[in-house]
């Protein structure tokens, strides 16, 4: 097993997580199997407390663990499915060690950070970068680890000795170490200063670990002066020097790294230098880096959330909408409207911001409502999913998505004008939505339906069957804890809200469609899942294509030129080729219009280049 380990100094929030992924695809793309862990220095055991305004979303994988966003980076550029452990917090070390300490595996010895942690650290390690996430048999061949925060910290001290044990045990050839750290452009002439850099990798070195290669963020490309000084200071060849400048989209940072053969240095240093010919960019360039920046056709999507000031809350849904603009040949015009200034109340308390928040939903071309916990702003929702479904604009609903499209239809279709979920409304005389915990009727902790879960579909003809491609089941992911009332259902089914997917038991209602005759609508569907944490880019989730080719009125064009179905990439592992490694076999451009050629100069879909850069936009 080979590691490339990725340390970040001078300032959180550099893009340490994309830069360690963009690795991770250049050795992919080299032929390697590759794997990662990432490693978050706090005490929680896992994201699933964390608020998603301080640390942003909740990822969700397939075995329901709930973490770092970072890790949805890595799903997305390897292609990959990880596991729960693939994420290791101070919190999951120290209760592994507190366990083992309470069966008496220590035997009677005093228990430390040294050597107990930092041991069970490393065993962490090298257990879960062997286990195999690409859907083959065998062990992938490297693992790349970020270590999150920045070196120095006290909370990441025990693993930064950990990796440097580590680093000792597995030898210098089968370790290579990137530090990102951070070189500021400051004064009136622009100088990019090196001093941040020079005492991050002094604190590195004084922990025991030397860099191999520095990458360097700063807005402009480094001067040859500039990076001249830093090797010297900080004793790492001027060609392991990486400048890593803002560029048009997240996906131009392997290629950003290609340029600069920083794949070649970290095979040298792992001692596969023999792969490094094999390496092939051309998919991943002109179908995905040069696909974004070409997109010219304006499609505007309002958002209605919670968060709405900080992306990151919404990270997978933005780059699920990216990977269907990159497949319909869109250009993503995100607005994103808080859900509360879209209440009566906000009349009166808020009007220039009620104002601009409706004329934002009136002016879209398809309406989303993504996932949430809590009261605040779910009448807003509740009144955009009415729009959207009234004026016939497409709607995207997911999870409580979902939720708000039943109360709203349940009130002003059915007429049972109280309809609520019990999550808001906990006494409401008539349910729509109610908690339906997957184990204990009795208990609230530890009862969110979390992860993979399989959905039957209930007939051929929905839309949902059409995107997917599939006639019998789809499996995505989940998390949350209140579901459809079943005793509302037929009420619902016989006005025209048909519940086209199920769970296994029929008692779980998983996603809606809009009956198609008569209500004309071109697209309102929802789903109590998340289709956003498998959408990749070359393989968009087909909700997501489906809501973005409606938006942008392609989606009949769209649906009558696709041949014969074909299997869902979603549900059986593909055998990696280089056309499916970059999982570009489901993309049918040329039937929608898409081009997928390459022109520079056109501005990203969202966001400025440095956001992209950072992979929290
Ligand atoms: N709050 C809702 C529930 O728990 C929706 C959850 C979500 O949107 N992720 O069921």
């Amino acid at each position: 097993m080979k590691y490339v380990l990725v340390t970040g100094g001078v300032v959180s929030g550099l893009g340490k997580g994309v830069t360690a992924s963009s690795i991770g695809v250049l050795l992919k793309n080299c032929g390697l199997r590759v794997t990662s862990i990432k490693i978050d220095p706090y005490l929680n055991i896992d994201a699933g407390t964390m608020s998603p305004f301080e640390h942003g979303e909740v990822f969700v994988l397939d075995d329901g663990g709930e973490v770092d966003l970072d890790l949805g980076n890595y799903e997305r550029f390897l292609d990959i499915t990880l596991t729960r452990d693939n994420n290791l917090t101070t919190g999951k070390v120290y209760q592994s060690v507190l366990d083992r300490e309470r069966r008496g595996d220590y035997l009677g010895k005093t228990v430390q950070v040294v050597p107990h942690i930092t041991d069970a650290i490393q065993d962490w390690i090298q257990r879960v970068a062997h286990i195999p996430v690409d859907g083959r048999d065998g062990v992938p061949d490297v693992c790349v680890i970020e270590l999150g925060g920045t070196v120095g910290d006290i909370e990441s001290s025990p693993f930064v000795e950990a990796l440097r044990q580590f680093h000792f045990k597995v030898g210098p050839n089968n370790m290579c170490i990137v530090h990102v750290s951070l070189v500021p452009i400051i004064g009136v002439v622009g100088e990019q200063k090196t001093k941040p850099t020079q005492h991050s990798v002094a604190v590195l070195r004084s922990l025991g670990l030397h860099p191999d290669l520095l990458a360097c963020r700063c807005s402009e490309p480094l001067d040859d002066s500039v990076r001249g000084k830093l090797a010297l200071f900080c004793q790492v060849p001027p060609e392991n020097v990486l400048t890593m400048h803002d560029v048009s989209n997240i996906w131009r940072v392997p290629l950003l790294m290609q340029s600069q053969d920083a794949h070649k240095t970290i095979l040298r240093v792992l001692g596969l230098s023999g792969h490094a010919d094999k390496l092939d960019m051309h998919g991943w360039k002109t179908q995905i880096a040069d696909r974004w920046d070409s997109l010219k056709d304006p499609v505007k999507i309002a958002m209605i959330g919670k968060y709405t000031a900080l992306s990151d809350a919404y990270l997978s849904v933005i780059k699920a909408l990216q990977h269907a603009c990159m497949a319909a040949g869109m250009k993503l015009q995100l607005d994103w409207v808080e859900a509360q200034y879209l209440e009566p109340e906000a009349k009166e308390t808020d009007a220039a911001k009620y104002e601009t928040s409706w004329q934002q939903v009136r002016a879209a071309d398809g309406v989303l409502v993504p996932g949430g916990f809590g009261n605040r702003g779910v009448e807003g929702k509740i009144l955009a999913a009415q729009y959207a479904r009234e004026h016939k604009v497409p709607y995207l609903g997911i999870c409580l998505g979902m939720q708000v499209a039943v109360i709203e239809f349940a009130r002003n279709v059915l007429g049972v004008k109280d309809a609520d979920s019990t999550e808001f409304n906990p006494g409401t005389p008539n349910p729509a939505v109610v908690f339906m915990p997957e184990i204990s009727t009795k208990h609230m902790g530890g009862t969110m339906r979390l992860g993979g879960r399989r959905t039957v579909l209930q007939s051929i003809s929905c839309l949902t069957a059409k995107l997917y491609q599939k006639e019998q089941y789809i499996d995505e992911r989940h998390r949350h804890r209140y579901e459809v009332n079943p005793e509302m259902v037929p009420q619902l089914e016989a006005a025209g809200l048909m519940f086209v997917g199920k769970d296994e038991t029929g008692e779980r209602m998983e996603v809606v469609e809009l009956q198609e005759n008569p209500s004309g609508h071109p697209f309102y569907a929802a789903a109590q899942f998340h289709p956003e944490f498998k959408s990749r880019p070359g393989r968009a989730s087909p909700l997501f294509l489906g809501f973005i080719l409606a938006s942008g009125k392609r989606l009949n064009s769209y649906l009558t030129s696709r041949a014969t179905p074909q299997p869902s990439p979603h549900s059986t592992p593909v055998k990696p080729s280089p056309a499916t490694s970059l999982g570009l076999e489901g993309l049918n451009l040329s039937a929608i219009g898409g081009s997928g050629s390459s022109s520079s100069g056109a501005a990203a879909g969202s966001g400025a280049s440095q956001a992209l850069f950072k992979g929290s936009s």
